[in-house]
């Protein structure tokens, strides 16, 4: 038997699966498992696999329904222990942000006095003024950056273990 028959009869077992074959191809597929066990073994298989997939009973890996289960749950293993570590980012922008705001006049005597103390132009201690009052703007780009500069880094990868 040629090797394409049994692509065609690996095809027509995933595709009986997903969304159905004709009769024909069905008549087709079964006179062919019935001949080649190397076929009906990779029915087997498969019909195993997508069983335990749908009971998520499978205790170890086997066959590629079940890694591809794995890698879903994987998944979302991953973002369930990511949003909490999100939240705790934006928290501390927020926090931080809210400490910028509180702190604001006790900032402004703080530098006035400074500036008074030293002589420094005023120009200078109210530029200096604003740049303390850009820090959480800066760490919130910063927090925004990162989470992109991950994403990208993240799909790229799911794009190369494919
Ligand atoms: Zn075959």
């Amino acid at each position: 038997m040629s090797d394409k028959i049994h692509d065609r009869a690996e095809q027509l077992i995933a595709q009986e699966r997903v969304e159905g074959i004709s009769p024909a191809d069905h008549d087709w597929l079964s006179a062919h498992l019935q001949d080649c066990a190397q076929c009906a073994n990779h029915a087997r298989h498969t019909e195993h696999a997508l069983r335990g997939l749908r009971t998520m009973a499978i205790p170890m890996p086997t066959g590629l329904a079940s890694r591809t289960q794995f890698r879903v749950q994987l998944r979302l293993q991953e973002m369930r222990e990511r949003e909490p570590k999100r939240r705790a980012l934006w928290l501390a922008c927020v926090v931080s942000w809210a400490f910028g705001i509180v702190s604001a006049p006790y900032v402004w005597r703080l530098f006035q006095w400074f500036g008074e103390r030293t002589g420094v132009p005023k120009l200078v201690w109210e530029v200096g003024f604003g740049l303390w009052w850009t820090i959480p703007a800066l760490f919130f780009v910063i927090v925004v950056f990162m989470e992109k500069m991950r994403q990208s880094s993240e799909s790229e990868l799911t794009r190369k273990s494919k």
